[in-house]
C-alpha cells in the first residue's frame, strides 16, 4: 500500500493535493515554516510528512517526490512515536484525535480524571518546547519543532515560542500549522516564510475518500457536512453515523439534539458549528436557493420555516457561538440549543407574528 509517492502516515493515506504545498514547504529556505488553511484541510498529515522527510536518513536525490523513504532509522523512530529530534506542540484534544501520544504525566492526570485534556497548547508544553530546541540533536539531520494549531498557544505559550523563534538555535526547523480559525500573533507570523492549503475540487475529494474506504453516500454526505474539506470529511465518517447527520434537520424542528452529542461529543463549538450550517441551509431553502452542508432531500424533512425566524434563530447561534469557551453547562445549553431549534421552525402563527397577505 504505502510506497514513497504515497506515504501513508499513521493510517491516513496522501491526498494528491497536499503534494503542491508539501514541494513548496520543502523548498523553503527559511528554518521557520507556517502552513496556513482552513480546518479539515489535511494540515496533520502535510505536518507529519513534512517533518519525516526533513528528518530521513536516505538522501534527497534517492527519494521520490521529494518524500521520506519511510524505511530508514528515522523513518522508523518517526512512525513509533520516538524520534528524538521532532516534538510536537499540540493541545491535548487534538493529540488524542490524531492518535499522538501525550507525555506520561499528562496521560496520567487524564486517566486518573485529575484534569480534562486541555483545548490549548499548555505552558507545560510550550516551556518543555523550547528545552528541546537548545538541546543539541540526538542524530545527524537537525531537529523538528511541530507546533499545531498554532493559533491554539495562549499568551503565555507563544511568547516562549517567539523567543525561540527569534533567535533559532542551529539545525531547528520550526513547523507551525494553523486552521485559521483565530489569527496567529503578527509577530510569530512575521518570522515564517508561509505555504497555503490548496482546495481540492469535489471530484477528487469524493475520489480520495472512496479510495479510503467510504461508500459513495458516505463520501458525498461528509464531504458536503464538512463544508468540502476532506480530511475533516474522513475523520467525521470514522466516528460519526451519517443517519444523525441526515436527520438533524428534522430533529432540530421537533427540538431533539441527542444525535449532536451523538455526531461530536460534548463539544459545544462543534455544536453549534452544525447548527449554523443547518441555519443557513434553511435559509438557503427559504429563499430558494441550493444547500450547501445538507441535502434537499434531508432539508425538507422539516417543515419550512420562515426566512424571519431563521434570521432570528442565526443571531442567537452567533451569541452562544461567541460564547463558546465559557458555556453553560453542556446539558444544559443542549436544551436551550433544542428550544431554540424548534421555535425557529414553529409555525408562524404560534409565536403570533404571522404576517398578513
Ligand atoms: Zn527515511
Amino acid at each position: 500500500m504505502s510506497n514513497a509517492q504515497e506515504p501513508a502516515l499513521d493510517g491516513v493515506s496522501w491526498a494528491p493535493w497536499l503534494q503542491a504545498s508539501f514541494e513548496h514547504a520543502l523548498a523553503a529556505r527559511s528554518h521557520a515554516v507556517l502552513l496556513e488553511g482552513a480546518s479539515g484541510m489535511g494540515q496533520w498529515p502535510l505536518s507529519l510528512a513534512l517533518a519525516q522527510a526533513w528528518l530521513c536518513d536516505t538522501a534527497p536525490a534517492e527519494r521520490e517526490s521529494g518524500h521520506a523513504c519511510g524505511r530508514c532509522d528515522s523513518c522508523n523512530l518517526l512512525a513509533a512515536h520516538t524520534h528524538p529530534d521532532l516534538r510536537v506542540l499540540m493541545p491535548e484534544t487534538v493529540a488524542l484525535e490524531v492518535g499522538w501520544p501525550l507525555s506520561e504525566s499528562a496521560q496520567a492526570e487524564i486517566d486518573d480524571k485529575k484534569r480534562k485534556p486541555s483545548k490549548e497548547i499548555r505552558a507545560d508544553d510550550a516551556a518543555a518546547m523550547v528545552a528541546f530546541a537548545q538541546r543539541t540533536p540526538a542524530r545527524q539531520r537537525g531537529k523538528v519543532a511541530l507546533v499545531y494549531p498554532a493559533e491554539r498557544m495562549n499568551t503565555f505559550s507563544a511568547n516562549a515560542l517567539l523567543k525561540v523563534l527569534e533567535e533559532p538555535p542551529g539545525a531547528l526547523r520550526f513547523l507551525l500549522a494553523t486552521e485559521g480559525s483565530a489569527p496567529l500573533l503578527p509577530t510569530v507570523r512575521s518570522r515564517c516564510q508561509s505555504t497555503a492549503l490548496t482546495w481540492p475540487s469535489a471530484e477528487a475529494s469524493l475520489a480520495w475518500l472512496q479510495a479510503a474506504g467510504l461508500s459513495a453516500e458516505a463520501a458525498s454526505t461528509w464531504l458536503n457536512a464538512t463544508g468540502g474539506r476532506a480530511h475533516a470529511a474522513l475523520q467525521m465518517n470514522a466516528h460519526a453515523n451519517q443517519q444523525d447527520w441526515a436527520g438533524l434537520p428534522q430533529q432540530a424542528s421537533a427540538g431533539q439534539l441527542e444525535g449532536l452529542t451523538r455526531l461530536h461529543g460534548t463539544d459545544p463549538a462543534a455544536w453549534m458549528q452544525s447548527l449554523q450550517k443547518l441555519c443557513h441551509d434553511q435559509l438557503a431553502r427559504a429563499s430558494g436557493a441550493a444547500p450547501r452542508f445538507f441535502s434537499t432531500a434531508q432539508l425538507v424533512s422539516a417543515p419550512q420555516a420562515s426566512a424571519s425566524a431563521l434570521l432570528a434563530w442565526a443571531d442567537q447561534l452567533r451569541g452562544h457561538a461567541a460564547r463558546a469557551h465559557h458555556p453553560l453547562k453542556p446539558e444544559l445549553l443542549l436544551e436551550l440549543l433544542a428550544q431554540q431549534a424548534s421555535s425557529a421552525h414553529a409555525a408562524p402563527g404560534s409565536q403570533g407574528r404571522k404576517p398578513l397577505n
